[in-house]
């Protein structure tokens, strides 16, 4: 079978992650969380106490920031600058500052050269924002997952709840609604459904019927 690239964007928690994974290990594939990238990038401006105006100290940062993915089925594991930030970047400040940094030309460049280096090869599924409409414009299969912003923010309140923490639902509503308009808005790569993306609502669809649903459209074109 043919080493594919596969696309799939989609806004916050619209079920990209638990899919890609799950994808990934039935077809053995390597599976590429962008978003974790750009989380990385905002965490080492915060430790190097950077300005996101200041696009010097940005390119100075950017020309030596070593971004690492340790791919396993259990879960990858994100290493910057050598240490391990697989959990810290999953708080809640560097969700919001990686959403800020990733409007930034220069960080979203070095990001992208990275993302085609790794995926350049096939075999890769690569989620994100922005996979098949700049990463990856010839993808081999482009999805674009959506769903409304209650069954979100719903999925993240209980995701939070079964790693012990207790988050207002409200609260995770209003910042996946910031990070929507941020992401959909910005000049330079905006979330958007890629012309020849399918678009695939999860919002009543189980996991399994997510991932049964795609492999669907892979095994499709192999008959
Ligand atoms: O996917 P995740 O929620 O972890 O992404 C964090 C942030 O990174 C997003 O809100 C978005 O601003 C940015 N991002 C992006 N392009 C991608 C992946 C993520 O701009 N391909």
């Amino acid at each position: 079978m043919k080493k594919y690239i596969i696309a799939i964007d989609g806004p916050a928690a619209s079920g990209k992650s638990t899919t890609a994974k799950r994808l990934a290990k039935k077809l053995k594939y390597i599976y590429i969380d962008t978003g974790a990238m750009y989380r990385a990038c905002a965490l080492n401006a915060l430790w190097e106490n950077i300005d996101l105006k200041d696009i010097e100290a940005l390119q100075k940062m950017l020309s030596k920031i070593d971004i690492k993915i340790k791919y396993s089925e259990n879960g990858n594991r994100i290493y910057l600058n050598g240490k391990d930030v697989t959990e810290r970047i999953r708080e809640a400040d560097i969700t919001k500052l990686s959403s800020e940094i990733a409007v930034i030309g220069i960080v979203r460049e070095k990001m992208v050269e990275l993302q085609r280096k790794i995926g350049e090869n096939g075999g890769v599924i690569m989620d994100g924002r922005d996979i098949g409409t700049v990463v990856f414009p010839n993808a081999d299969f482009k999805f674009f997952m959506t769903a409304d912003v209650k069954t979100r923010a719903k999925r993240r309140w209980k995701e939070a709840k079964e790693k012990g923490e207790n988050l207002s639902l409200e609260k995770i509503e209003k910042e996946i609604e910031w990070r929507d308009k941020n992401d959909s808005s910005r000049d330079i790569a905006p979330l958007r459904k890629a012309d020849d993306a399918i678009e695939i609502d999860t919002s009543k669809l189980s996991i399994e019927e997510q991932v049964n649903l795609i492999l669907s459209y892979i095994k499709g074109r192999e008959e």
